[in-house]
């Protein structure tokens, strides 16, 4: 990864999100003898443990194409029959190719019990989540989707190759023997409510779902989901600690070989979430509105120099608000803000006392010449906020949200801006959706 020599310069966070590109190149890993890891094939990473003339499948990979993908580059270190399959999670990336490895061999298909009602994530929550994954980008605009090279962008997910678990277990642990080797899946949640871990304690590795990934977390994703609890996630990564694993096949790039890079990367990724709910709580005993706090809460340099914590995916200012909303709610604690005025009568006033709305256009306007872009797309959503049709304003937004989108390290900003602005500028469709693609694109909605 590029994070010791980081590049310089304005675009330094995109050339960075660029050359972590190469942790999706397509390999099949040797992770110890008798265990292979099929990276860079689809979203999510599969990894394959033999046993006495029988094989166990740890997660399936995003649909029966990557699968068949992945059980070719396999090739005779496959060993038939599958006698089991085990899904970390529920998350259709992991899940959806299961019929392809299970073949005719009818594997016991393994997994927390809690995954049987986990929906696939995107049925969770109430609203769709826009395109934080870069699905509907051009090819030139697109780089990668954070943690996966892409993410429903070639190949849609479908439930199409998903089995349904066989055996489920409760609790904390369940150690189970197969084909004779002997794997304890543990409960873990973090990432998602059911991720369960996989521990070969005979062979040192851990492959911990997706409660590890090369990425300061998702804590709080921008795609419309609840915030993921903080404190199950740190004991479930103190659980994994605790194991001194010599290797571990997390579910998204490569994997971490050797067991001081196991810890490290652990350790830091705990107190990367840790430092982060312990700041954020600190500042909400003191009264600090969440605008504030993303102002204040940082991490240390030795986690921000961590490339297990660079902000690919996860971003440590949502997360900042996330957890301010999950914990105390969503009023700031500002009385001006309990009923403040509708956004069109604010923006109005805001106008009037700018000289008029062609006042504030070439404001905005200077404002993307300057480099000043936060402040462009923020003049043009007041002039929106009174006329979304307004094709000047959309056209500033546009020009604003696409140099913010180039500068981004972060792959779901990235994705989200540069998809905006392209829907700012088609013009003449939706137009009542002017602020936020999420109220009326039908273009944005994701089966
Ligand atoms: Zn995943």
């Amino acid at each position: 990864m590029a994070v010791s020599t980081p590049p310089a310069g304005e675009f330094a966070g995109r050339e960075q999100l660029r050359a972590s590109s190469a942790e999706f190149r397509k390999e099949v890993i040797e992770i110890t003898n008798g265990i292979f890891a099929a990276v860079g094939y689809s979203a999510s990473n599969v990894t394959l443990i033999q046993g006495d003339n029988a094989s166990i499948i740890v997660d399936t990979s995003a649909n029966p194409v990557d699968a068949q993908a992945i059980v070719e580059a396999f090739g005779d270190r496959l060993l038939r029959p599958v006698a089991a399959i085990i899904y970390t999670h529920n998350h259709p990336d992991h899940s959806g190719g299961a019929t392809v490895f299970a073949g005719t061999d009818r594997p016991e298909i393994y997994s927390h019990r809690t995954l049987v009602d986990a929906a696939p994530e995107f049925g969770r929550g109430p609203r769709d989540g826009g395109d934080a994954f870069g699905t509907k980008l051009p090819d030139a605009l697109f780089i990668n989707a954070g943690t996966q090279l892409e993410y429903g962008r070639v190949t849609p997910h479908t439930r199409e190759g998903f089995l349904p678990p066989t055996r489920t277990f409760d609790g904390d642990s369940e150690t189970i023997d197969v084909a004779g080797v002997c794997l304890q899946l543990i409960h873990t949640p973090g990432e998602s409510p059911e991720n369960t871990a996989v521990w070969i304690a005979g062979k040192g590795v851990l492959i911990p779902g997706d409660d590890f990934l090369k990425s300061y977390p998702n804590l709080s994703p921008i795609r419309g989901l609840k915030l993921r609890p903080p404190e199950p996630w740190i004991a479930s990564l103190d659980r994994m600690l605790s194991l001194d694993a010599d290797a571990m096949v997390q579910g998204h790039m490569r994997p971490i070989l050797g067991r001081d890079e196991v810890r490290r990367a652990l350790t830091d990724y705990r107190d990367g979430i840790s430092t982060v709910l312990e700041q954020t709580l600190a500042g909400i005993r003191q009264g600090r509105t969440p605008d504030e706090l993303v102002q204040e809460v940082r991490l240390s340099p030795e986690l921000a120099a961590s490339p297990y914590l660079q902000e690919y995916y996860g971003s440590v200012v949502w997360a900042v608000r996330g957890i301010y909303a999950d914990y105390v709610g969503w009023f700031d604690g500002n009385a001006t803000n309990l009923n403040p005025l509708p956004p069109a009568q604010h923006a109005a006033r805001m106008i009037d006392m700018a000289g008029g709305a062609e006042s504030m256009l070439a404001r905005a306007g200077q404002a993307v010449e300057t480099g000043d872009f936060q402040w462009a797309a923020e003049l043009a959503d007041c002039l929106l906020a009174v006329d979304p049709a307004d094709v000047s304003a959309r056209q500033v937004k546009a020009r604003a949200l696409t140099e913010l989108g180039e500068r981004q390290l972060n792959a779901t900003a990235r994705n989200y801006y540069l998809t905006t602005a392209q829907f700012l500028s088609r013009g003449g469709e939706g137009a009542g959706a002017a602020i936020s693609p999420l109220a009326g694109e039908k273009g944005f909605s994701r089966s």
